[in-house]
């Protein structure tokens, strides 16, 4: 079975979906590796790298997507340089896994299930404690909320540690992360590495354990409502609790140098839970982060990809962080993605088992369909936009 590393199109996705350390490991159990030429290089990781750890570099891209079993990719397909669109190079009944986003991109998964592609996508392996080790939307919002810290720090008038020094001492910085899931955590702890005092909180009570053992203060606001959805994710809270919420954030806000935001309810817009009159509130030279920037903002100040400076505040609204980090970023995703294809082999090929909860959950199309009810329903309604139907 022929299993290909395509390269990402788009040049600000530096991350690279196998690194040489994980080819070897699959080379050595029997399977083999095409990379496009150049597909690590934005990661550090040359040509010679990978025919070093037994994959064959493959320079035409139409032989690659055209005649591989399996076609893993950190983004989605794109059309190329010479305008050939992969999608179109995919060959019938092939695989293709990747970061596929496909509530986004439902016209996308339509043209895969059209051309027989089966997709997976990344982003559905569900959070469970028997799919963590394919998890990669955990192991790059980890890599995001660590980032994260380093833009605030950066962008900080301020130190982060405290100072004893000749000339004075420094008090450390103040820093409120807000919603402590997998990218608020790593933050918490970063930002707690760099010697910032940490402040965070969360809508689901459960994380105060996990926040304090990180040396940082959780911050409490008790509400009548359940906020936990099943699966232990968030749910969207009523008018009421997002009012005594914010309130309380306001509070605490206006004391901060730093806020980092990775509030999120899944399929949702982001919750907004910094307003403009908070922002305002706080010091100028004061920073924030804002995580869910692409999923609308957690902070009504924010534009996705771009620093805004709003009464002397800092608003960064960044876009793929993980891509900051492509080395390691690049690890841990091809620990997920090579996790997922030794799982879904089996007897020498690739099985689909959709009473697999894995499987059934990543699988976005097969044999012509979309599988998925979500993308389906995303579909139906982009088309009814377009009055297709
Ligand atoms: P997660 O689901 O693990 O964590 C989100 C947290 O937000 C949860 O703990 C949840 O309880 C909390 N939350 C939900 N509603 C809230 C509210 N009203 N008030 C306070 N907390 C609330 O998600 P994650 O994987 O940590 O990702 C966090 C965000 O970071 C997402 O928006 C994700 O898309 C984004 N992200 C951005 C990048 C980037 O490069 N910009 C990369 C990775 C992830």
């Amino acid at each position: 079975m022929k299993i290909a590393i395509a390269k990402e199109v788009e040049v600000s996705e530096r991350r690279v979906a196998l690194v040489p350390d994980v080819v070897a490991r699959l080379v050595k159990q029997g399977l083999e590796i095409w990379v496009e030429a150049g597909a690590g290089e934005r990661a550090f990781f040359p040509n010679a790298a990978y025919e070093a750890a037994g994959a064959t570099v493959i320079s035409d891209p139409a032989t690659l997507w055209g005649e591989a079993d399996v076609v893993l990719k950190v983004g989605l397909p794109q059309e190329r340089e010479d305008g050939q669109l992969e999608i179109d190079l995919l060959r019938e009944g092939s695989v293709l896994i990747g970061f596929l986003n496909p509530l986004g991109n439902p016209v996308l998964m339509q043209r895969l299930a059209e051309r027989q592609v089966t997709a997976l996508s990344m982003e559905l392996i569900p959070r469970t404690s028997r799919a963590q080790s394919m998890d990669a939307l955990s192991s790059q919002a980890g890599v995001a909320g660590y980032q994260a810290v380093l833009i605030a720090a950066a962008a900080l008038p301020k130190f982060f540690p405290m100072l004893t020094t000749a000339a004075g001492t420094i008090a450390p910085a103040k820093v409120f992360v807000l919603g402590a899931g997998v990218a608020g955590l790593q933050a918490i702890a970063t930002a707690r590495r760099l010697g910032a005092v940490v402040e965070a909180f969360d809508i689901r009570p459960a994380v105060k354990e996990e926040v304090q053992s990180l040396g940082a203060k959780f911050v409490e606001v008790p509400l009548e409502e359940d906020t936990v959805a099943e699966g232990g994710y968030a749910k969207e809270v009523s008018e009421a609790a997002k009012q005594r919420t914010q309130a309380v954030i306001a509070e605490h806000i206006k004391q901060s140098d730093a806020v980092i935001t990775t509030a999120q309810v899944p399929g949702k817009k982001a919750p907004l839970l910094v307003t403009a009159e908070m922002v305002a509130q706080m010091k100028p030279g004061s920073v924030v982060v804002d995580l869910a920037a692409e999923q609308g903002g957690n902070c009504a100040c924010t534009e996705a990809g771009k620093d805004v400076v709003w009464q002397g505040v800092t608003i960064i609204g960044p876009m793929n962080l993980p891509s900051f980090i492509p080395i390691h970023a690049s690890q841990m995703y091809a620990k997920n993605i090579s996790t997922l294809v030794q799982y879904l082999i089996k007897d020498g090929g690739l099985q689909l088992d959709f009473a697999d909860d894995i499987v059934n959950s990543a699988c976005v199309t097969h044999e012509g369909t979309i599988r998925n009810e979500r993308v389906r329903n995303a579909l139906a309604s982009e088309q009814v936009i377009e009055g297709r139907v």
